[in-house]
């Protein structure tokens, strides 16, 4: 930027200077023509019609290259020899032009020969020393300079700024991958901007939101599991301790206490029974869903439940309409069934009351269960569906529950695109509804 305009301009101001010199000394020439040799006198009458402008000093040889007018006033070098290259150069017949820029100034020289007959008789010099364009060919180049010098500095205080920025967020983002691979799980990113980093570090905070979220409540769950296990073994221990340790135990306390590890054992079985459904439904491994006729499996539960409820003095009655075939497997819905019409049935009222409602709701089936109990403690019901949570827990453990029945209710109809949701009836009582996506067509 600052060279080439420089380089221009001075080989412009050489292509005029050039014209202009040679064009005067063309006029000199030209005047000297008629002359068949040169001398003082003869060459300063020719002279003297000639228009010297601009030009700082004109010299005229004869043809021997001595000097015989010469325009400068203080040291006048008539009757000297010129030693001049330019003027051997003419005297030799060429026509020579030279220019330099140096010292804030243009110095141009131009000589030609002066002819006679075709003989060289002299030689015509001028020599011209310009500051005038050098000086503005000066400014010009302080202007490139100043303007380079301010663009300089902008760049770099830009390329400062934006490397600062970049390299900040990614160092965040590097201090953060670093400190989560760690187990810092709650470290998060401080990310500033919109950029495609920036945007990587957001993406990173969520993913690490993500895992935090994951490894909590898998820290939860693992908690959970080992104290629900707890529980029943170390009422197997006591029970196995006493009658080790009663002496002359009789046989009745003996039958007492077995049949109590009995039903730890079974409470045991049945936990674990629940806790393989929930790891198979986290695995995301899902057996391939068929179309299922959802009221022949209804009726089934209804058949198998009724004798329980009885049992504890429930009234059990179901309702169904309308075609409500799914996709699922049978297995599944059995579940759901089972699960929610096994806990209406516990926690009903003292005169128990449970209805069983099967309906096509345009493209949804929906399966809904209601007791008379004592319904759900609003704050409870958002957390109802989470894994061990239990409003009452003396009274879930009393009546066999492992606090897992709804959460494998809620993971089975989700994973099919489904819903469920808890609620508490105007009249007393809880409600929960199971929603499946309604999938028409003949039952397999
Ligand atoms: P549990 O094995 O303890 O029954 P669930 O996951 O099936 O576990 O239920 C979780 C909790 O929800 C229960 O402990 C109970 O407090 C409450 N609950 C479930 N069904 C009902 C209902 N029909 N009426 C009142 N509370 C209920």
């Amino acid at each position: 930027m600052n060279t080439y305009p420089l380089v221009v301009s001075q080989d412009l101001v050489f292509r005029s200077k050039a014209t202009s010199l040679q064009s005067s000394v063309s006029v000199m020439v030209y005047s000297l023509s008629g002359l068949d040799r040169l001398n003082a006198e003869n060459v300063s009458a020719a002279m003297a019609v000639v228009e010297e402008t601009g030009m700082s000093r004109i010299l005229v040889t004869d043809n021997a290259g001595k000097i015989v007018y010469d325009t400068r006033e203080t040291g006048s070098a008539v009757g000297e020899y010129a030693v001049y290259t330019e003027v051997v150069q003419a005297l030799l017949g060429y026509d020579v032009f030279t220019c330099n820029y140096q010292g804030g100034a243009f110095r141009s020289r131009a000589s030609s020969p002066v002819l006679f007959r075709n003989q060289v008789i002299g030689a015509v010099y001028a020599y011209e020393y310009d500051t005038e364009q050098a000086a503005l060919l000066a400014g010009l180049q302080n202007n490139l300079l100043r303007m380079s010098a301010i663009i300089g500095v902008v760049a770099l205080v830009l390329t400062q700024v934006l490397s600062r920025a970049l390299t900040r967020n990614i160092s965040q983002l590097l201090t953060a991958i670093r400190q989560v691979r760690e187990g810092a799980y709650s470290h998060r990113a401080e990310i500033s901007g919109k950029d495609e980093i920036a945007q990587i570090g957001h993406e990173f905070n969520s993913l690490t939101d993500r895992l935090q979220k994951t490894e909590n409540s898998r820290r939860r769950f693992v908690s959970d599991a080992s104290h629900e296990l707890k529980t029943p073994l170390a009422g197997i221990r006591l029970l196995s301790d006493s009658i080790l340790q009663t002496e002359n135990i009789d046989l009745e306390t003996t039958r007492e206490f077995v049949a109590d590890i009995g039903s730890e054992a079974e409470r045991l079985s049945r936990i674990t029974e629940d806790l393989l459904r929930l790891t198979r439904l986290d695995s995301g491994i899902l057996e391939p869903p068929t179309r299922v006729d959802v009221l022949p499996v209804l009726e089934q539960v209804m058949r198998m439940m009724t004798l329980v409820a009885q049992e504890k003095q429930v009234d059990l009655t179901y309702d169904a309409s309308g075609e409500c075939t799914v996709m699922a497997t049978r297995d599944e819905i059995h579940q759901v069934i089972y699960n929610l019409t096994d806990n209406a049935v516990k926690y009903s009222g003292k005169v128990g009351a449970v209805q069983v409602s099967l309906h096509r709701r345009e493209n949804w089936v929906e399966l809904t269960v209601a007791d008379n109990g004592p319904g759900i403690p609003e704050a409870d019901i958002p957390r109802i569906f989470e894994r061990f949570y239990r409003v009452d827990k003396a009274r879930s453990r009393a009546a066999g529950g492992t606090g897992l029945g709804l959460s494998i209710v809620s993971d089975t109809v989700c994973k099919r695109g489904g819903t469920v949701e808890a609620a508490n009836r105007p009249e007393g009582g809880a409600v929960f509804t199971a929603r499946w996506p309604w999938k028409g067509g003949e039952a397999q």
